[in-house]
């Protein structure tokens, strides 16, 4: 059985901080409360920090959290094709928020607009459709993800 438990976040102090076990030495972490998630090995100089680092949008970065462990933290990205999508959207660290997309099922007839790149005759079943997009503050995270339909609203 997975060890997984909820512990005090260090980044909002709220006791939604979602805590799975990779193994022995590395814990990965996802708040609930701010949306934030970590991992045991993201710190200042390592090869999983870099990477990030080198991958997340400019706005990711900027809002890069480090706790008094000297552990990083980053915004996280949800993204499920059958539910939906929720990223941290906006220009700067003072003004941002949670987008949350919902994903709504492909019509039929309007499937050919929706191929599988290198899947020739496949075709998506789920799109997300941008014109459902909510903003959520920050500490709203919980209600984004039960806009899209993941937690029960
Ligand atoms: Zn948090």
């Amino acid at each position: 059985m997975s060890a997984d438990k909820l512990d005090i976040c260090p980044r909002c102090d709220s006791d939604a901080c979602y805590v799975t076990e990779v193994n022995q030495d590395i814990n990965n972490y996802f708040c609930y409360g701010c949306g934030f998630q970590s991992n045991t090995l993201m710190r200042e100089g390592e090869e999983i920090t870099e990477e990030q680092m080198s991958i997340l949008p400019e706005l990711y970065k900027d809002l890069k959290y480090k706790d008094k462990n000297g552990q990083i933290w980053f915004p996280s990205t949800v993204n499920l094709p059958k539910q939906g999508m929720i990223f941290a959207d906006g220009s700067t660290t003072k003004n941002w928020a949670w987008a949350a997309v919902k994903a709504v099922e492909v019509k039929e007839e309007e499937k050919h607009k929706y191929p599988i790149p290198k899947k020739e005759g496949q075709f998506y079943e789920f799109r997300m459709d941008m014109t459902t997009v909510k903003h959520f503050k920050e500490r709203d995270f919980m209600d984004a993800l039960s806009y899209i339909g993941v937690l029960p609203s």
